[in-house]
């Protein structure tokens, strides 16, 4: 944890979710948010989704955001969704630079970068995420890797706009593994030193989440690392239970 700063504990539900139990899910975590002590709580679901879920939880403690926007406010993009899309239909934040979206459609820090800055245009606060592969890791390169993504990728009025990082190795997404605590501790320090030198003050208090098989096992030891300041949590984000007890533990 950074002193003073207010953990975001974040469901990326992915591509899960059909109405009913989108809502269910949605309903079950709000109902159950008084557990969250002073941590924020923010769920992502499909975008067909996000309308129906911010109304849903509109007025209390959970917030709604996006899993990805085009980086052009409208246009000839077929498939896609825009930031102005996702503000209107009720998201505060969207989670960009997903690795299964670098890996799925080719997104590099470029795009990631272009992303960023129309989420902030229309008013979301983007949650940028970075993270090494496993050849990466094994080679060293971890902390270099994070560092160019974070060069290549973070717009100039990101600490303004509030916005998040989310250090995910690629290697721990959905596979039960974590890297050592002294291994997401150094990351985030090497974070939290970048955000510093760019952003200067400001670079000190912004969110760095760490995500990859985060689970209510796990979580207090994870979120009490030094510049640990939430999770973003895929597959426990689907059992409002386990999301609540990840929550509890910020
Ligand atoms: P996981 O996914 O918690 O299922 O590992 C995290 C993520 O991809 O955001």
């Amino acid at each position: 944890m950074t002193p003073g700063v207010r953990p975001l504990i974040a469901g990326n539900w992915k591509m899960h979710g059909l109405r009913d139990d989108g809502l269910a899910l949605a309903r079950a975590v709000a109902g159950g948010a008084g557990a969250a002590k002073g941590a924020e709580l923010l769920v992502c679901p499909p975008a067909t989704l996000v309308r129906e879920v911010a109304a849903a939880l509109e007025g209390g403690a959970v917030a709604v955001g996006g899993q990805d926007c085009h980086a052009a406010a409208k246009g000839a993009h077929t498939g896609d969704v825009s930031a102005p899309m996702l503000r209107d239909a009720g998201a505060r934040f969207v989670i960009l630079g997903h690795s299964e979206r670098r890996a799925d459609h080719g997104e590099g820090d470029a795009a990631v970068l272009a992303k960023a800055e129309a989420s902030m245009a229309a008013g979301l606060v983007p949650i940028v995420c970075v993270g090494e592969s496993e050849a990466e890791r094994l080679a060293g390169e971890a902390e270099a890797v994070v560092t160019r993504q974070l060069d290549g990728s973070l717009p100039d009025g990101f600490a303004g706009a509030g916005g998040v990082v989310a250090y995910e190795p690629v290697w721990a997404i959905g596979t039960g593994r974590t890297p050592t605590e002294s291994d997401i501790a150094a990351i985030h320090a090497a974070i939290r030193a970048k955000l510093r030198a760019r952003f200067g003050e400001a670079g000190g208090t912004l969110r760095i989440l760490y995500g990859g098989s985060v689970k209510p096992a796990n979580a207090k030891a994870i979120l009490a690392l030094e510049n640990v300041d939430g999770a973003l949590v895929g597959g426990a984000s689907l059992v409002a239970a386990d999301f609540l007890a990840i929550a509890a533990a910020a």
